[in-house]
């Protein structure tokens, strides 16, 4: 497989509208992104697909949607305030600062400079409540989602009736003033997550560890993502967080090497048990079949949405040469592509094929992404298209208007193929397979 470069990618990404900096027009604001017309459809599409699989296709799932601001005592429980926190190093020479734990060597790794001990850093963004000059109450950006599932806990429990085990899912924003940034989208200041807690009975907290393992790496390669290219590694005890009984990441091979892409943790009943101490409500289940009370184990299955994004991209990036020209395309999975399909006309000074296009477009929209472009050569659009990963294009010529048929071309074979145009939503439903 070709080594393809972050700098592709990005690339792409800004020229083709994927992914923008923020505020760029003011130079921006390290480490946060902006999504653009293609980067939200990519980005929505799998985030669908996640909680299709987490959700719609369980019968052992709820959804959540929680706030990303919460009462602090959460975070107090949680130990975030106390021990969310990176360990510093500024370089005394060129002001750098770097974190302990990605140091090899106690120097400077940019300009060999002489470093200052280390300092603890929280990572939590803070910020008030309140409009009153010391009234005000500091409160945090939510780091992670997860709590605001704990907390609801016993919401959710009485009003699903739900019995272990069970699962709440959820999507959203987090936040995490990172020190180290690069890489891109990679480490991001604003971010999305996608979290399970999984509640099960203790005892059964490695069985459902292992299901989750195999259930979220078949999850990415579902949806295209190589094999060769995906590996779980497991923590080292030492390397645990505070709450965690095992962990491993699910990693990817990106091109700065493997790094996580997803964080399944065994998280015991630590959380639960702290907000029940710090709250003084009791988040405990009622086993009855059993007459047992107990406090469940979670396992959660952790995604970074634009850590997946990202994997997705690389994953699909390709390069080739076709007589002596170079080609760059995205060899998405159809449930992924921003755009399904592009119908281009052949000739665009003959009005009447491009209403032929226009019709067929306004057919075929309404379920899915459907593009018209006339604003370059044929051979530039199909470039076009393929360096966004669409699927299909369907092009209309002379002879469509004769014989009514068009031709649809397939982005990673470049192979085509006449059809009626009668047949064309009909046959393009089945090869993008959207409903499977
Ligand atoms: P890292 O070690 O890379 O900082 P982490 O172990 O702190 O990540 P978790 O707390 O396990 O990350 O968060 C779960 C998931 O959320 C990660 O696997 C990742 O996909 C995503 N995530 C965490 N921090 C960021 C970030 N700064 N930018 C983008 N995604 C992130």
């Amino acid at each position: 497989m070709e080594k393809v470069e972050l700098k592709n990618i990005a690339n792409l990404c800004k020229r083709r509208g994927f992914i923008f900096q923020d505020s760029e027009i003011y130079g921006g604001i390290g480490s946060v992104w902006d999504y653009g017309p293609l980067g939200v459809e990519l980005k929505n599409s799998l985030k669908d697909q996640w909680w299709k699989r987490m959700v719609y296709d369980r019968d052992d799932m709820e959804g959540l949607d929680a706030a990303i601001l919460m009462n602090p005592r959460v975070w107090k429980a949680s130990g975030h305030i106390a021990s969310f926190a990176d360990l510093l190093l500024d370089c005394k020479d060129c002001k750098k600062r770097f974190r302990e734990d990605k140091l090899k060597e106690r120097k400077c790794p940019e300009c060999g400079g002489e470093l200052t001990d280390p300092k603890s850093f929280n990572l939590m963004f803070k910020t008030q409540v309140g409009s009153v000059e010391g009234q005000s109450q500091d409160v945090y950006l939510r780091p992670e989602t997860a709590q605001g599932i704990f907390v609801n806990f016993n919401n959710v429990v009485n009003t699903s009736r739900r019995k272990l085990p069970f699962g709440v899912a959820q999507i959203g924003k987090s936040f995490r003033n990172e020190i180290t940034t690069g890489n891109f989208t990679f480490r991001s200041r604003e971010f999305e997550q996608m979290e399970v807690e999984f509640f099960v009975k203790p005892g059964e907290d490695e069985t459902w560890y292992e299901y989750w393992l195999e259930e979220r790496m078949g999850w990415y390669i579902s949806l295209g993502i190589r094999k060769e290219n995906l590996r779980l590694r497991e923590h080292a005890k030492d390397e645990l967080a505070h709450y965690a009984k095992r962990c491993h990441d699910v990693e990817y091979f990106f091109p700065m090497g493997w790094s996580e892409l997803e964080g399944i943790a065994n998280r015991t009943d630590y959380d639960l048990k702290k907000h029940s101490e710090l709250s003084g409500e009791n988040l405990v289940y009622f086993d009855n079949a059993r007459s047992e009370r107990y406090t469940p184990y979670v396992i959660e299955p952790s995604g970074g949405v634009d850590r997946a994004v990202l994997a997705f991209l690389v994953d699909a990036y390709r390069e080739e040469t076709v007589r002596d020209k170079q080609r760059v395309y995205l060899s998405l999975n159809h449930k992924l592509a921003p755009i399904k399909v592009a119908v281009l006309p052949l000739l665009k000074k003959n009005p009447e094929i491009v209403t032929m296009c226009h019709k067929l477009r306004d057919d075929l929209k309404g379920n899915y992404r459907v593009v018209y472009d006339d604003t370059a050569s044929i051979g530039r659009l199909y470039r076009r298209q393929d360096e966004i990963g669409t699927p299909f294009c369907v092009t209309v010529d002379v002879d469509s208007l004769e014989d009514g048929k068009v031709t649809i071309r397939e982005r990673d074979t470049m192979e085509q193929e006449r059809i009626a145009s009668t047949r064309l939503k009909e046959v393009l439903g089945v090869k993008l397979g959207l409903d499977t």
